[in-house]
């Protein structure tokens, strides 16, 4: 049987707490933003396997480090991090209301560890590698794809049978729950459905097929809220990327742990809180926008998915997903495997790879953002809309030579503001449970929730200029109106056919990949 944590509870200087029993006998690490997390003994056994040590070798933000360099943390440091706050959050929540709300000490175990392997089955370079490497190479397989969720309940059982974990199957049943429902998130906010609540439970208790879950529904919100959005997986990423990429982050998840009630089987705020939480979802769209969709980033991103397609059908990638026992093998390293291997088969992928080492990047022409009167029948741009945009004259664009990237940025609910689905309580002695609206509290706050930003990219530095030019016609045709604030970046820095030169030379090596569009249907969450 898996192990419990026993004994009394006690609070540490930064707001952890743990078994007191367990801190004398309990190994622990030294993380850099939660101090000493203690690993209990059940979740060391996961933890000390290849399949999770895998984790240390998926940087959480993909190619952003290319950008920001302290931006190389792992997947590894932020799985510990949520089984420490998700461990946090649900004794807090005993503490100040156990008896009444029925918290068990298998609540605890299964929720921790359910933190711990929420991103177990994730894939190289972030959202990448299922949200836009997978949909290029399965594109006529339509059971092959999975998405990571998919994957990290696969490789739950995988691990339990491949290192005998000695745990019992109700408490793996409740994790791959957990883990699904993230799942459930994912594809509501993904197709961009503002899922009622109500909607959103439904979806929820497809898989609530415990008991736990039926009567204690809001212990499963902890790890990923499909609720409200509010969770102790976005409480570590937030924190953590912003100290990695040296943004300030303005955001304190520590009051609201501290804070937070469970009224109705709902887990509340608050009502004082509510600016923290705008905060929350405004500090992750700045992520968003600095960050993990920053147009250079995209560029790389672009291209390592250009030379993860070229080296597909020799490498085999994409069958690692089939199976678990091969798909932990699959880490970012797949990048220095194909940059050091000699196959002449690999030269494309290879010549890519180099182009990235050499900062000889697909090329940003421009961007605008969607005006707001066009966002709600807005339809994504695609390369064949920009090549069409072409005027006579000068070079002949191909659809393959261009890239547009749809680039959607949210508070986590597309057009609806996500403050409108939490609840909040006025003070601990009142049971009542209500919502705010954004006016009762502050007309400075934002009256819409999303950006749409189109961005288009050249493949080849000399079409930086035509492409450009297309791209600006393409604004005119469609709005009316040049959308792009900034002049496009040739123009700009003042460079010329002989600057480019060079570029074309060491162009000639690398023949173009395919032509994509780049659609991020919402905020992908590299952290999720
Ligand atoms: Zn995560």
């Amino acid at each position: 049987m898996g192990a419990f944590c026993d004994g009394d509870f006690t609070f540490s200087s930064n707001y952890s707490f743990v078994c007191s029993q367990d801190m004398r006998f309990s190994k622990n690490v030294h993380d850099n933003v939660h101090g000493s997390i203690y690993l209990d003994p059940l979740c060391l056994k996961f933890i000390d396997t290849e399949q999770f040590q895998r984790l240390r070798e998926l940087k959480q933000l993909g190619m952003a480090h290319m950008v920001y360099p302290g931006a190389v943390h792992s997947r590894f440091e932020h799985s510990l991090g949520v089984y420490w706050l998700a461990g946090e959050a649900v004794h807090k929540l005993k503490i100040q209301q156990g008896s009444e709300l029925g918290i068990d000490r298998f609540d605890m175990q299964t929720l921790k560890l359910a933190g711990l392997l929420h991103d177990i089955g994730h894939g190289p370079f972030s959202h990448l590698f299922e949200r836009e490497f997978l949909p290029e190479v399965l594109r006529d397989q339509n059971d092959g794809y999975r998405s990571h969720e998919q994957m990290s309940v696969e490789m739950v059982d995988y691990i339990v049978d491949e290192h005998q974990i000695d745990i019992d199957a109700e408490t793996v049943k409740t994790v791959k729950t957990v883990i699904k429902r993230t799942d459930v998130i994912t594809l509501f906010v993904g197709a961009l459905v503002c899922a009622t609540d109500q909607e959103m439970i439904l979806a929820s208790s497809k898989y609530a097929t415990t008991k736990s879950i039926r009567e204690k529904r809001f212990l499963y919100d902890i790890v990923a809220n499909g609720r409200n959005g509010i969770d102790v997986d976005k409480f570590d990423y937030i924190v953590r990327d912003c100290r990695a990429c040296g943004l300030g982050c303005n955001f304190q998840f520590q009051r609201l742990m501290e804070s937070m009630r469970v009224l109705g089987d709902e887990i509340c705020y608050r009502a004082k809180d509510y600016l923290t939480i705008h905060k929350l979802f405004a500090t992750r769209a700045d992520l968003y926008r600095t960050v993990y969709t920053h147009a250079k980033v995209k560029a790389i991103d672009l291209m390592v998915v250009d030379a993860l397609v070229s080296a597909n059908n020799y490498l085999q990638i994409a069958s690692h997903i089939q199976d678990p026992s091969e798909y932990w093998k699959l880490d970012d390293t797949i990048i220095k495997t194909i940059e050091t291997a000699p196959d002449q088969e690999l030269k494309e992928s290879r010549d890519l790879i180099l182009r990235i080492r050499r900062r000889d990047l697909y090329q940003f022409c421009n961007e605008y953002a969607v005006p707001k009167d066009k966002l709600e029948n807005f339809k994504k741009v695609t390369a064949r809309d920009i090549v069409c945009s072409q005027k006579n004259g000068g070079a002949t664009l191909r659809e393959e030579d261009v890239v547009v990237s749809n680039v959607r940025i949210d508070l986590t609910r597309g057009k609806h503001n996500p403050l409108e689905s939490i609840k909040f309580f006025k003070d601990y002695d009142s049971d009542e449970k209500f919502s705010i609206s954004d006016d009762r509290i502050s007309h400075l706050l934002p009256s819409s929730y999303q950006d749409m930003i189109v961005r288009v990219y050249s493949k080849k530095p000399e079409l930086v200029e035509v492409i450009s030019e297309a791209f600006e016609n393409f604004q005119l045709k469609t709005y009316g109106i040049k959308a792009q604030v900034h002049a496009t970046p040739e123009k700009k820095d003042g460079c010329n056919a002989s600057s480019n030169s060079k570029r074309v030379d060491r162009m000639k090596v690398v023949p173009a990949l395919y032509a994509y569009t780049l659609e991020i249907s919402r905020p992908l969450d590299p952290r999720d």
